[in-house]
This record gives structure tokens, sequence and C-alpha cells, in this order.
């Protein structure tokens, strides 16, 4: 997804390449999560995953909204639904275009 900047914090599916830990630095879940834009020497991106950032926030004593959870999964699940139709979509068209070409060439044949 690799979507929602919000200054320095940027929301990931997975893990960048150059994420420290491969993954969440308090988990190592690779998993989506936030990349903190915080480089880490010799290790690399601060990157923390959203069920770690979720109980940060709820020991912090913030509430976490289930409905919002409930669309963030539905938003991830539709984005990789639309991912997947997206390259069908470009796969059928490689297709037809193949068909077209066989269709004009046996044409083309047939008027010799
Ligand atoms: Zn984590």
């Amino acid at each position: 997804m690799a979507v929602r900047d919000h200054g320095l914090f940027r929301k990931l599916v997975t893990p960048a390449a150059d994420t420290a830990h491969s993954g969440c630095y308090i988990c190592n879940n690779v998993a989506g999560g936030v990349d903190t834009g915080v480089y880490i020497d010799y290790e690399g991106s601060l990157f923390l995953c959203t069920n770690c950032i979720k109980e940060l926030a709820e020991v912090a004593g913030m509430s976490v909204d289930v409905e919002g959870e409930m669309h963030e999964r539905e938003l991830e699940y539709l984005h990789h639904e639309n991912t997947s139709l997206t390259a069908e979509l470009a796969d059928a068209r490689d297709q037809l275009d193949a068909f077209g070409i066989a269709v004009a060439r046996a044409q083309a044949k047939g008027k010799h």
C-alpha cells in the first residue's frame, strides 16, 4: 500500500527493504505498520507494526477505535483485491491482444 504520508511517518503494508530488524523493531513482525522515518545507524529504518502501535497507544491511555480498526482492515483487503484485479485485467488484455493478432493473421491468410 505504501500510502498516507504523515510528516515523517509513512504507513506501509510491509516493512521497507531498509527496515531495522527487517520488521517491527519491538516484535519483529513483518506485517503492516509505520515507518517512523528515524534511521538507526548500522541497523536501518525504525519500523513499528500496527499491533505494537496499538498496544503502545493503549498503554499510553488512548482508546482504540474498534470501528476504525475494522475500516482499516477493510481498506487493506480492498487494496489487495484491487491490486490483484488490476493484474488480472492486464493479463486478460494481453491475452485479448494476442487473440486479436491471431485472428488478424488467420483472416490475412484466408484472403490469399
Ligand atoms: Zn510489533
